[in-house]
């Protein structure tokens, strides 16, 4: 099973991606995570994209796409995968097309996590994120045992500096400027399916699973 998860910021794509990679064992590629990842151990492409993440900005098509490119050549993504995050312009996704078709490989289908400003905006400004093992809380809806501390590793929780108020109403900007045409375009294709990004984790993931046993995807 093929996946990409399209949706703003917020949507709550990256929480989704969590448990269905759990429940049907397959991989959990988030371009944002990769990206993080190179910052923290300062690599050269971190240091690139890092002055694009901290204003809410997309980092450029061919670096983001050369990192899906190669990550999908590993071995594990042989049962399926979930793209988070992936693609978020119209290049990215015809360079993806054009990648997949190389490899005889395919996208089954794109949900699309249709989501109100407002919940988007409120979830992004609440998320705290624990910079020992990344588990994601909210002050308000997922607030851990003791404030500013992981309930899973004990690390500090903390708030990324991209989901300061201003970068979110940027990042929110650019998605309906550069990732939104993307609707569209997978529409076209047949592959397009909406679920409600306001909904409850756990009633959205019930959702999901039925859309995906519906369609015998798994
Ligand atoms: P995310 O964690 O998915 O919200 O991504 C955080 C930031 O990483 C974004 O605001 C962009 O700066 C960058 N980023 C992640 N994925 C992409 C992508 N597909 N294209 C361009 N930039 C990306």
């Amino acid at each position: 099973m093929n996946l990409i998860l399209l949706g703003p910021p917020g949507a709550g794509k990256g929480t989704q991606s969590v448990v269905l990679s759990k429940k049907y064992n397959i991989p959990h590629i988030s371009t944002g995570d990769i990206l993080r990842e190179s910052v923290k151990a300062g690599l050269p492409l971190g240091l690139e994209a890092k002055a694009f993440m901290d204003k809410g900005e997309l980092v450029p098509d061919e670096i983001v796409t050369g990192i899906v490119v190669e990550r999908l050549k590993k071995t594990d993504t042989k049962k399926g995968y979930i793209l988070d995050g992936f693609p978020r312009t119209l290049q990215q996704a015809v360079d993806l097309d054009e990648a997949l078709k190389k490899e005889s490989g395919r996208i089954d289908m794109v949900l699309y996590f249709e989501t109100s400003p407002k919940v988007a905006i409120e979830r992004l400004s609440g998320r705290r994120v624990c910079k020992k093992c990344g588990f994601n809380y909210h002050v308000k809806n997922i607030p851990p045992k003791k404030e500013g501390v992981c309930d899973k590793c004990g690390g500090v929780l903390f708030q990324r500096p991209d989901d300061k108020e201003e970068t979110v109403l940027n990042r929110l900007k650019v998605y309906e400027g550069q990732t939104k045409p993307l609707i569209e375009y997978y529409t076209k294709k047949g592959l397009l399916k909406k679920v409600s990004g306001d909904m409850m984790v756990e009633d959205l993931f019930n959702v999901i699973s039925k859309i995906f046993s519906d369609m015998k995807l798994a």
